[in-house]
């Protein structure tokens, strides 16, 4: 067998998960689907644009795009039937008007994402064509990352890292929240990245009791601590990290906290493997903080998935029905804020394997990171 032969079925990913997707229209007893939401539009193409739309039948995959984005689809999804819509026609329209042509008059749209409005335009566009909600059909797919996708979540790392690096060399403390929180966004940037996941926690000494604080003018001085929440997007897949930094000397009420939230994050990962339930992680965590005296004062779920977006399934909190399988990747992330003290946060990304779990992020939280320390 030829080696292009072999490699055939690793490459192409998007036609895998587009095959994946249309196993579900006869259950659901549509002719297409209609993917209207940008992200699930580049998770089943890899094209990059915006409003682009995807029908979705058995033998047909069509992105419906406009001329702008003619020569970025060429590049990004090559192979793939593109059908570019006049300038003065709007896109709801091309799109139902080739869903009739095709004879496609059953179709299922993304009810969770759809605009009431946008759904109004669409049905009164062409009477005939009959419109089935679904939810989550898409996203139930992104819950279990391919090979393809733990790769450039491995590569989003990577720059977070190498962002996280210049951070910490750069770091005085004559620097307020708001210049590292910025300063973070070029490092990401120099490092390879798109740009941040979200905009960077920086947040120093009582500050940190804010579990998302926004940037200050608040500078780092004689803190006693600094928590620092980043990620990055390398080409389309995020990470996120929290690493909290200590003072030359480290008092014994943070060393005490960070102890507790560092031991609930190793009891939490111990427990991951195929299988478990989401909540039953959660728990691990949280009885941990609990038993030290801090389960008031951990008012978050213990993690999310992470992916094209920052915050996706599965939700790793008490509330949740997610069992875990492999190839999800999610963080884990327990804290403890005290009001008027600070808080720690540690967080972690992490790949559920067959037999248990990876982490995928590699920055020392062990001892605690050291202000001035480079
Ligand atoms: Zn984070
Ligand atoms: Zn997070």
């Amino acid at each position: 067998m030829a080696l292009q032969e072999l490699i055939k079925p690793f490459m192409d990913y998007f036609a895998h998960r587009r095959e994946s997707l249309t196993r579900l229209l006869e259950s659901e007893a549509v002719d297409a689907f209609l993917i209207t939401n940008p992200i699930n539009v580049t998770y089943l193409t890899g094209f990059s644009g915006d409003s682009s739309y995807l029908i979705l039948s058995k033998t047909r995959a069509i992105l419906v795009s406009d001329a702008r984005y003619t020569e970025q689809i060429g590049e990004e999804c090559p192979g793939l039937e593109v059908h570019i819509r006049p300038h003065d026609q709007s896109i709801q329209k091309v799109a139902t008007d080739l869903l009739d042509k095709l004879g496609f008059h059953r179709v299922g749209f993304e009810s969770g994402q759809l605009s009431v409005a946008d759904l109004e335009t669409l049905v009164g566009l062409v009477p005939r064509i009959a419109w089935k909600p679904g939810r989550d059909r898409v996203e139930s797919l992104r819950l279990v990352k391919d090979a393809s996708e733990v790769a450039q979540i491995r590569e989003a790392i990577t720059i977070a890292e190498k962002a996280f690096a210049m951070f910490r060399a750069m770091l005085r403390p004559s620097d307020s929240e708001k210049d590292l929180s910025d300063d973070m966004e070029w490092y990401v940037r120099r490092a390879g990245g798109r740009s941040t996941s979200f905009r960077t926690i920086v947040a120093v000494g009582e500050r940190a009791a804010l579990p998302h604080a926004p940037p200050t003018s608040r500078s780092v001085g004689n803190a006693e601590l600094l928590l620092v929440d980043w990620g990055a997007v390398g080409r389309f897949y995020n990470c996120d990290l929290t690493r909290v930094f200590a003072d030359r000397r480290i008092s014994p009420k943070l060393e005490q906290v960070y102890g507790v939230v560092l031991r609930a994050q190793q009891k939490a990962l111990g427990a991951i493997r195929p299988g478990v339930k989401a909540r039953d992680v959660d728990a691990e965590a949280r009885a941990v903080i609990g038993e030290a005296g801090f389960g008031q004062f951990f008012g978050h779920g213990l993690g999310h998935g992470i992916g094209l977006q920052i915050h996706e399934a599965p939700a790793i909190r008490q509330n949740s029905d997610a069992v875990l399988q492999a190839g999800m990747v999610f963080t884990i992330e327990p804290g403890a804020y005290l009001p008027g003290w600070g808080g720690v946060r540690i967080e972690d990304d992490v790949l559920v394997t067959p037999d248990g779990f990876e982490i995928l992020t590699h920055v020392p939280k062990e001892p605690i990171l050291r202000i001035g320390e480079w």
